[in-house]
């Protein structure tokens, strides 16, 4: 059996205390996992500040990511209606049945969880981490009592950290965001890029949302930053790295709006490769022009970001998982117009990345033909590629 440690929270943002109790809980059981959940519509709160689940759970991906042991699921968010702890345990149970449950709750919780809904239940899924307040704040004797009685009337496994948690809030972190204030000391560098970039929690915009707003239209911007979000999610689902889902999500389309015979330039002074039949539909030509303005104006030098720029609109054979993230999410993000086929393609993104795009490819060749256009030769194969493995 694996310890699975789960962190539950709005992270409305996520912050590096969040990440400083989960070490802690962590080092106090020797957890193997911790699993950040978070919160869909949470019973608790009901906050106007409160950014999308989907905000909130991309930031959290990027906040996890590359942290050894840390993992997080969109399990929470996804889930409709109101969100209660042992529903999540329960289904956790079902998923995970190789691991003993630990929840890591913070010692305030610990005087409310006998109020939570079924706390019998919750004692039997799972055993609680409790992360004490900073010392000054924190009456040790008063919690040591709340754990027993909790033990003695419900049946908890309770373990309380030596540690206390950091002093840091997300609702400091929203003030310094509101106030422009530098966020880098106190979220992961890429969670202050997320909401700097996206203008959450009325952040003043990051300087490439900035650029790009100079030269694609409101609309074209607004698809921008729904496949950034998009792309981000479908990475945490399937293993890829959400900060370069995210980048090759920003800029996918930086080119887009430019004239014709600047993105030949574009593509000639790159040294970007483009077949005949790409070069000759003007449509196309954003794609590989969008690799080279990236890498000039935009300073990518990422190879693997700019080669997810360079096959979003044509697709081409055996792609890297990040060029089918990036693929799909252009053509699944929310705010895209509807199209026959698009409820299945969204829906088999959330199982099966191959299968999505392949749907995906497929209904766009059908689209393409249907409207007697040309479709690319690359889009072709890859659509039949595919056909056969749906
Ligand atoms: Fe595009
Ligand atoms: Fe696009």
């Amino acid at each position: 059996m694996i310890k699975l440690g789960l962190m539950g929270g709005t992270f409305n943002p996520i912050h590096n205390g969040h990440l400083m109790c989960a070490r802690i809980a962590a080092e106090t059981v020797k957890l193997d996992e911790v699993l950040f959940l978070p919160d869909g519509e949470p019973p608790h709160k009901s906050n106007s500040t409160l950014e999308s689940g989907v905000s909130r759970f991309n930031m959290t991906a990027l906040a996890v990511w590359g942290q050894p042991g840390f993992t997080c699921s969109d399990l929470e968010i996804r889930r409709s209606g109101t969100t209660y702890t042992v529903d999540t345990l329960t289904e956790l149970k079902r998923t995970r049945p190789d691991a003993t449950l630990y929840y890591i709750i913070g010692s305030d919780t610990l005087y409310q969880i006998g109020k939570w809904r079924q706390p019998q239940s919750i004692a039997q899924l799972c055993a609680l981490i409790v992360i004490p307040r900073p010392a000054s704040e924190e009456n040790a004797a008063e919690l040591a009592r709340q754990a027993a009685r909790l033990r003695e009337e419900l049946g908890f496994e309770i373990h309380i950290a030596s540690e206390s948690g950091p002093a840091i809030s997300s609702t400091a972190v929203r003030t310094m965001a509101a106030e422009g204030k530098p966020l880098s000391d106190v979220v992961p560098q890429p969670v202050a890029d997320y909401i700097a970039q996206h203008g959450l929690y009325g952040a003043p915009l990051h300087q490439m949302t900035c650029q790009l707003s100079q030269t694609l239209s409101p609309h074209r911007l607004s698809h921008t930053l729904s496949v950034a979000e998009t792309a981000v999610s479908l990475a945490a689902r399937f293993g890829e790295n959400p900060c370069q889902a995210h980048l090759a999500g920003m800029l996918h389309d930086c080119a887009k709006g430019l004239d014709a015979p600047t993105l030949l330039q574009l593509i000639r002074s790159g040294g970007i490769s483009a077949d005949e039949v790409e070069l000759s539909m003007p449509a196309l030509l954003h794609a590989p022009a969008g690799a080279a303005l990236a890498r000039e104006q935009y300073h990518v030098t990422d190879a693997a970001v700019l080669s997810a720029i360079r096959w979003h609109t044509t697709g081409r054979r055996n792609m890297t998982r990040l060029e089918k993230i990036i693929y799909l999410a252009d053509m699944i993000e929310p705010e895209r117009a509807d199209f026959p086929g698009l409820d299945e393609i969204r829906a088999q993104s959330l199982v099966d990345l191959d299968k999505a795009v392949a749907l995906a490819a497929a209904r766009s060749a059908e689209y393409v033909l249907e409207r007697g256009k040309k479709l690319h030769p690359r889009t072709m194969e890859l659509a039949r590629d595919n056909s056969t493995r749906v």
